[in-house]
């Protein structure tokens, strides 16, 4: 069986120059996203090896194929999760940040009625979040929404693809902030390179070709 193994993503050198999240912080993260890769290339070859017996043992309670479906998902969710978040964070060399603007600008308040509530929706959000908050289009309903996430593998919330992803695991910001998450998520906001989340808007919007149906 040819299993292909994944490779980490390279990101910008803005990340390492954030502020408010320092790059010891980036560091150390950084080298969870790649445990993250790791674990999904090893995974993977274990499932490619799955026996017969393996297979007749496959049990709801324990099993190696329960397990080892389980924490792939973990795995890949890690893997996805991180690469959004490192890529939307940082501001263009020269730059002081920006905010979102066109289409996407338009779609926030249409869908939370200002910019300021959609902020204050999604740090709420990720104060109650065991792992991640995701902004996502919703392609079925045609709006955007905050979904919390308690894992790296509760994603999986359907025709919704996320732009914007904010770990709120205790990792992405205790070295900084201690146990004060709600600063983190302000400055968190205050990082975020708005072109790199249209693009991701943009995508999402885009990705059904059957415009106004129902099933995509
Ligand atoms: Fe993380």
């Amino acid at each position: 069986m040819d299993i292909k193994k994944i490779t980490p993503m390279t990101f910008s050198d803005s990340l390492f120059s954030l502020e408010g999240i320092s790059k010891k912080t980036i560091e150390e993260h950084l080298k969870l996203y790649q445990g993250y890769v790791n674990k999904y290339n090893e995974i993977n070859e274990k499932i490619s090896k799955l026996t017969d017996e393996d297979y007749a043992g496959a049990n709801q309670v324990f099993s190696k194929v329960r397990e080892l479906k389980t924490e792939l998902s973990f795995a890949w969710g890690g893997v996805i999760n991180h690469e959004m978040y490192f890529s939307h964070l940082g501001h263009k060399k020269g730059t002081t940040g920006s905010e979102p603007s066109g289409d996407l600008l338009k779609q926030i308040n249409n869908d939370f009625g200002s910019l300021e509530r959609f902020k204050k929706d999604a740090k709420a959000t990720g104060i109650s979040a065991r792992g991640w908050v995701w902004t996502a289009w919703n392609s079925r309903e045609k709006r955007l929404f905050n979904y919390l996430g308690d894992s790296q593998n509760t994603f999986l919330v359907w025709k919704a693809k996320p732009i914007l992803a904010l770990d709120t695991y205790e990792h992405a910001y205790f070295i900084d902030y201690g146990a004060n998450r709600s600063g983190y998520i302000d400055i968190f906001f205050k990082n975020l390179n708005w072109e790199a989340i249209e693009k991701n808007f943009s995508k999402a919007v885009n990705s059904c070709e059957c415009k106004d149906c129902t099933n995509c």
